[in-house]
């Protein structure tokens, strides 16, 4: 989430019947009260709230911060405040989060999609990039809000793109902004855990189903967060994500195991298997990656490669499927 200003905001009166308000005053009111609340970057989020209200841009709200807000703004923007003030996250209030090229409709049926997975498309773009992929097919399992499988229906070489998840929920918002973005059509949504909606039920147990599917690239951000981390994560995480898309068992580690375990079905030789890790579990994983075997013992993967993002944590784990 963005973090600007921390500057602490001046105490001021807060708005009473018939008293005259300015942008400017409002602004510093109500990052003030923000801050109280604890509020990681109140003066921001004041200022974007009170732009969303007055139909404004951010910079617009500098621009015109004498600008007198009437009875009617002012009561329009005192719900929006009062939700963040209970640290509803910002993304859900707006009702939008920018990710990539993309603006994402986001309300608590799904996880705020995240800079660093805008990090992990970029690393799947540029290895499809490399290996010089066409009418390729790619895998976004638990896709949430569909930022990967939109992000690579768009921005990729890919013809057909399969996105999951269990919470149907999440697959009503990411069909909703697949068509926004105009790739609905190129999208296949299928509901189901782990490789089952690939695989079937039974595929998964003895590759019994097996339809015979197979995908050029596999990504995933999983659920990662450990059970015992996740009453310590802020209040917009805790209190307002879907916590199905956030814990996993054993460690944070257990759906990553089942990710890395099953890749290799449905991966084409060669393939890309890319996965967002929390802090930490780089290391497992890319072990777990090594000690993948295929029938006859051989190992299924090359040397798996460990990418840091931006602020410099081990957060991607690719690993490339083995030709021969
Ligand atoms: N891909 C989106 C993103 O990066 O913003 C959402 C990621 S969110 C961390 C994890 C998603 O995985 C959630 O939408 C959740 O419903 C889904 N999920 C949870 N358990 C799963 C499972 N066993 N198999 C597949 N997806 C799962
Ligand atoms: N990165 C998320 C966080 O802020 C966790 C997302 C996940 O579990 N994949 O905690």
């Amino acid at each position: 989430m963005t973090r600007i200003s921390r500057a602490p905001a001046p105490r001021v009166a807060p708005p009473s019947e018939g008293a005259h308000w300015t942008v400017m005053h409002l602004v510093r009111w109500a990052a003030g009260y923000l801050e109280e609340k604890g509020v990681e970057s109140p003066r921001l989020d004041a200022e974007l709230l009170l732009a969303e209200v007055l139909h404004m841009s951010r910079l617009d709200l500098y621009l015109h911060f004498d600008r007198p807000v009437g009875p009617d703004e002012l009561a329009s923007f005192k719900r929006p405040l009062l939700d963040r003030a209970t640290r509803m996250p910002l993304q859900y209030i707006l009702g939008r989060t920018s990710f990539r090229e993309l603006e994402l409709m986001t309300d608590p049926r799904v996880l705020i999609p995240r800079p660093e997975t805008e990090e992990l498309v970029g690393a799947v773009l540029d290895w499809a990039k490399g290996a010089g992929l066409s009418g390729a097919r790619a895998l976004d399992i638990g896709t949430g809000s569909g930022a990967i499988a939109i992000s690579l229906a768009l921005e990729g070489p890919f013809e057909g793109v399969v996105a999951t998840d269990p919470s149907e929920d999440a697959l009503d918002v990411a069909r909703e902004n697949a068509r926004r973005a105009g790739v609905g059509d190129r999208i296949d949504f299928r509901r189901g855990s782990f490789y089952e909606p690939i695989l079937g039920p039974e595929g998964v147990a003895g590759a019994a189903s097996d339809r015979g599917e197979r995908f050029d690239v596999i990504v995933s951000n999983p659920p990662y967060v450990a059970e015992e981390e996740f009453d310590g994560l802020e209040p917009e995480i805790r209190q307002w994500e879907p916590r199905g898309a956030l814990v996993a068992p054993d460690a944070g580690l257990g759906i990553l195991r089942e990710l890395v375990d099953g890749a290799g079905a449905v991966l084409e030789p060669g393939g890309l298997l890319a996965l967002e890790v929390g802090l930490g579990q780089a290391t497992w994983v890319a072990d777990r990656v090594r000690s993948t075997r295929r029938p006859g013992a051989a190992e299924a993967f090359i040397e798996p490669r460990v990418l840091r993002d931006l602020a410099g944590r081990e957060c991607m784990v690719l690993a490339e499927r083995r030709k021969d």
